[in-house]
This record gives structure tokens, sequence and C-alpha cells, in this order.
């Protein structure tokens, strides 16, 4: 669905990212895994327009990322940022309908129609219909972090980017989003790639990890044939023990 060649980048001083080869699966959950620092958040602002490479292709679908106009993109990506910002005392629901701007130019009442349906859509699918009069600013972390995925789901797009989705929360939240993302592919078929910092649960919800070091891909593959002692070490310049524990593979990251 994504394939990505030879990517290479930098902010002006040493490159971030040095001819980085990747394929995103379609319909699945990848996570990218690596240090602090290793380029996760620099290469999903590549894939999703925000940021340009200095070399190397990125294509979605077959199509170069640069021939596709940003309006047009945003109809088939959405991303939810690590750090979401919106006016405080805007509505859920206002939130959420901004989700439908990539299409607000076309004939209006049909999408009038369509838009409003797209953000209800969103809105049930994030169990947030009762708080769609709520602010903003009065919303716990876990409602603020949902709103903003639902703002994404109203982009109605086959393909999201997760920054980080579950920092700033306590680990019912976490849980909570993890879940809802799950369901979010299983049910509406939606790929999902995104950042995580904790392995265990990239181990429990993904079913392809990719790990960054040096400005490239090191590891790729399902969890369970690609997570071990070793590549954590790698990754991450630790040792840590890996073990099976309620059927699962865990790294013991104490
Ligand atoms: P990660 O998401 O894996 O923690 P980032 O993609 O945020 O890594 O950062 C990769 C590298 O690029 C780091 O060395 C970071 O300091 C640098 N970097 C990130 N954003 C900027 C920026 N806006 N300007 C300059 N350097 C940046």
């Amino acid at each position: 669905m994504v394939s990505v060649e030879h990517l290479t980048f930098s902010y002006g001083g040493p490159p971030v990212l040095s001819g980085l080869s990747l394929e995103l699966r379609e319909g699945a959950i990848t996570t990218l895994l690596g240090a602090n620092g290793c380029g996760k958040t620099t290469l999903l602002q590549l894939l999703t327009k925000n940021l340009k490479p200095n070399g190397g292709t990125i294509r979605l679908e077959g199509a170069n990322l640069e021939d596709i106009s940003l309006k047009e993109f945003a109809r088939r990506a959405a991303i939810v940022h690590q750090k979401n910002t919106a006016p405080e005392d805007l509505t859920v629901e206002r939130l959420v309908s901004y989700g439908r701007l990539p299409y607000t130019s076309m004939f209006r009442s049909r999408l009038d129609r369509e838009n409003q349906e797209q953000v209800e859509r969103a809105l049930a699918l994030t169990d947030l219909t009762e708080l769609r009069e709520r602010r903003v600013g009065t919303l716990s972390g876990g409602q603020r972090q949902r709103a903003f995925i639902a703002m994404a789901l109203a982009q109605n797009t086959k393909l999201l980017f997760l920054d980080e989705p579950t920092t700033f929360l306590d680990v019912r939240y976490q849980v909570e989003i993890l879940r809802l993302v799950e369901r979010l592919n299983r049910e509406q078929g939606i790929t999902i790639v995104m950042v995580l910092h904790d392995i265990n649960q990239a181990l429990a919800y993904s079913d392809e990890v990719v790990g960054l070091r040096d400005g490239r891909v090191s590891l790729q593959g399902a969890p369970e044939t690609v997570i071990n002692t070793e590549s954590i070490r790698e990754l991450y310049g630790i040792e840590l023990p890996v073990c099976h524990a309620d059927g699962r593979l865990c790294v013991m990251a104490v």
C-alpha cells in the first residue's frame, strides 16, 4: 500500500534518514519502534507529506506522493499527531467536522448530508456521540485523544497514521485507545501505521513491527519472529529478557 525506496532526509544537520526502504502492508497494523531520536516521527511526517524528502521515493498505492495533491492525500490518509492542538472552546462535533475539509469544495447538497454522516460515524466509532456538545478543553486525556482520532476518521481514509497515540495517558486509557485502534483495523478495514514507545503494547497490537536504527530499517516482521533479546539490544542498546506470559511474547522492561 505504501512503498518507500532509498528515502533520505535531514533537518539541515546530520542525516536523520539515510536510504531507508520499507513496504507497509495493506490491512495490517504496523508499529514503528526504535530509540528516542531515531527518526520515527520524521518518517511519519514524510509519509504524510508534512515534510519533503531530500531523496528517494514514497509511493501510495503505486502513485508517487509528490504527484498527489495535499487535498487528495487527505482523502486517502489521515494522521493523528503526537501533540494535538485545538481551541479549547471548540465543541467535539465541530473539531470532528474539520476532518471533512478535504471534501468541502464538491457539490454541496449531496455532500452536506455525506459530511454529516461521516461526522456521525466518526463520533460513534470513538464513542463520543454523547459528548458532541462538550468543549475540547473540558475533556479528559483519553476523551481528548479519541476526539482527535475521530477528526481523522471523519476524513474517511483507508490509511491512518498515529504518532504515539498513548503518550500522556494512564494505562487504562492507553489500552482503551489501543483497543479502539485494533477495532478500526479489524472492523473498518483501516490500515494502521503507528509509533509506540511501549514494546509490549507494540507486540500485543501489531501484525508487523518495523525497527529503525541509524536512519534505516533494521528489522521488520511479525513481532514473534523479529523481537528477541538481541534485536531489543540492537534497537535500544539495552539487554532485556524476553519471555512468554499468558501465551504472549513479553519484554521484561524492568
Ligand atoms: P523519534 O520520533 O524517533 O524520537 P524524531 O523523528 O523526532 O525521532 O527525530 C529524529 C532526529 O531529528 C532527532 O535527532 C531530532 O533531534 C531531530 N529533529 C526532529 N525534529 C527536528 C526539527 N524540527 N529540527 C531539527 N531537528 C529535528
